[in-house]
């Protein structure tokens, strides 16, 4: 059975370490969009292309060769064969990250090769913002995660303890400031479709978001 589950969401929200976990619990792959649009644009810092211009970041955006792992126990992404698992999570990637992927090309570009690893992966779990709505729409099960601005902002800075955590405050407001241009953008924004569950994520453990997708999954 090669079931495909499609979650989406804004950050703070837990996808990510539910994506993983549903994977991990049903035997199925599980592919992490946002890192690949964290690589590219790790690509194009480490080449000097101003992110400020759209022409030149669109005109780049088929060189780099990204690679994705799909094992949910061991996520890896690559990037012409240089491993950028660290590097793709800096506060630098993570300011730049929204402008890079609001390019249609870039777009383009990383959706081909998300569909390709959906279509040949044999069962798996997708997470980002526009799976369900433009890179999978044919998806078994799509899932839209939602919380509380201050839920997602003290999780965010939960994550980054210790490594480049600001106050809460500037969490709070760079999350909110990646939503408005992630909602905002006119080529596949960050957006619910019609027949996603919704699950708000606020008042519930991961633990229970987790088993909440893993039985709509099982029905
Ligand atoms: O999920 P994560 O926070 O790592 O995503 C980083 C960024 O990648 C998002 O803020 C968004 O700009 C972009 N992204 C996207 N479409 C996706 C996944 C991520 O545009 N499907």
């Amino acid at each position: 059975e090669s079931v495909i589950v499609a979650i989406d969401g804004p950050s703070g929200t837990g996808k990510s370490s539910t994506s993983k976990a549903v994977a991990a619990e049903l035997g199925l792959r599980y592919l992490d969009t946002g890192a690949q649009y964290r690589a590219i644009t790790w690509w194009m810092v480490s080449n000097g292309i101003d992110v400020a211009d759209p022409q030149a970041i669109a005109g780049a955006a088929e060189k780099p060769e990204i690679v994705s792992g799909t094992d949910p126990a061991a996520p890896a992404i690559t990037v012409d064969g240089v491993d950028v698992a660290g590097p793709i999570r800096t506060q630098d990637v993570t300011s730049k990250v929204s402008a890079v992927s609001a390019v249609p090309e870039v777009r383009t570009r990383i959706t081909e090769l998300q569909r390709s690893i959906a279509r040949e992966a044999g069962g798996i779990v997708v997470e980002g913002r526009d799976i369900g709505t433009t890179v999978l729409p044919d998806a078994d099960l799509k899932i839209f995660l939602t919380a509380s601005p201050e839920a997602r902002a003290a999780r965010r800075s939960g994550e980054l303890k210790g490594k480049e955590a600001g106050d809460l405050a500037a969490t709070r407001e760079a999350l909110i400031q990646r939503d408005a241009a992630d909602s905002g953008r006119k080529t596949s924004p960050l957006a619910k479709a019609d027949d996603a569950v919704e699950v708000d994520t606020t008042e519930l453990t991961l633990q229970q978001v987790i088993e909440c997708v893993v039985t709509l999954v099982e029905e």
